[in-house]
């Protein structure tokens, strides 16, 4: 197979501040809108939005998504990018997470922006508007869209030393009949300490308490050959004999100490977002939580979003090529 068979090696990749990965950023030469009114400009109609989109996927030009070839595209009657070496018809999303988007585009790009609108998370009602559906289940069809967009965003494995703690969380639960109760789950973290500060994290709801469900999150968010730093729960004592490093911090010992300062960070940030989040139960929690990870991952562990720079980066992931993703990312979709 010849490299006009690969688009991966025609579609430059690299990787964010934060280690994780997406096709050649465009952040610097093609600006997010920074209001409602350049969004509105932008995204004024569905051409307006595929521009946007092959500036975003294809910023040195035109690569075919089946065939890799880089020779200029003629246009379709549609507008569409066709290509003069295997005569194919493409759009920027051939390929993509956004290829499976069911919603017209100039809708995706406004839902997108809703959802970075607030600090406090994706807010169902306000995005019911923007998309024009009045049955919630559709919202949370197109939330659970963005959802992948954004663990696949977050999917590179955490290295270098790792905090893993299980955090309690307090959730509405579904109660007898249509009532509604408050109660805890858990919920696993891991997180990377560098020095006094801290790096990529991922969270997970755990269905169980077990050490078998606390060995399977972290073999699928932490490398191997890390060194993981938890507490003296059973649970984690496979960790060891699964490939990592295993320090336990147990009484009040510089270990100790310093474990506690990364998890009490973690577990205010964690609580403080649940707090605010605006339709918080079980059932939703998964989607809050994975938005928290993609905010923390790409705004250096602050809350406050920058909502052009949050937007850019779905958009960057979204139509990034799934052969140029990584095997953890692609397996996250
Ligand atoms: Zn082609």
């Amino acid at each position: 197979m010849g490299s006009k068979q690969n688009p991966r090696r025609n579609e430059s990749v690299r990787r964010t501040r934060s280690g994780e990965y997406l096709a050649e950023s465009v952040a610097q030469r093609l600006s997010g809108p920074r209001d409602a009114t350049e969004l509105a400009h932008l995204f004024r109609d569905e051409t307006a939005c595929r521009e946007y989109l092959a500036a975003v996927r294809w910023p040195r030009g035109f690569v075919c998504p089946h065939c890799g070839d880089r020779s200029p595209a003629q246009r379709s009657e549609r507008g569409l990018w066709l290509c003069p070496t295997c005569d194919t018809v493409s759009s920027p999303a051939t390929g993509t997470l956004l290829d499976r988007s069911p919603l017209p585009l100039c809708g995706w790009f406004r839902a997108v922006w809703e959802v970075f609108a607030t600090d406090h998370g994706a807010n169902p009602d306000s995005l019911a508007k923007v998309l024009g559906v009045r049955r919630p289940a559709l919202v949370w069809a197109w939330l659970e869209q963005l959802r992948t967009i954004m663990a696949a965003a977050s999917a590179e494995p955490l290295v270098g030393l790792v905090e893993v703690a299980k955090v309690p969380i307090e959730l509405e639960l579904p109660g007898a009949g249509n009532r509604r109760t408050l109660g805890h789950r858990i919920v696993a973290v891991a997180v990377e300490a560098r020095g006094s500060e801290l790096g990529r994290v991922r969270i997970r709801r755990l269905e169980r308490v077990d050490g078998p469900a606390m060995t399977r999150f972290v073999t699928e968010t932490v490398g191997r050959g890390s060194t993981l730093r938890t507490g003296t729960w059973s649970g984690y004592g496979r960790l060891r004999s699964s490939g990592y490093g295993h320090l336990v911090a147990g009484g009040a010992d510089e270990l100790y100490e310093a474990r506690m300062q990364c998890m009490q960070l973690m577990t205010a940030m964690l609580r403080i977002w649940l707090r605010t989040a605006p339709a918080l139960s079980l059932e939703r929690s998964d989607y809050y939580l994975d938005e928290l990870v993609f905010r923390l991952n790409e705004r250096g562990m602050c809350l406050a979003a920058e909502r052009g720079a949050l937007f850019r980066r779905i958009v960057e992931v979204a139509v990034t090529p799934l052969t140029a993703m990584p095997a953890v990312a692609r397996a996250a979709v």
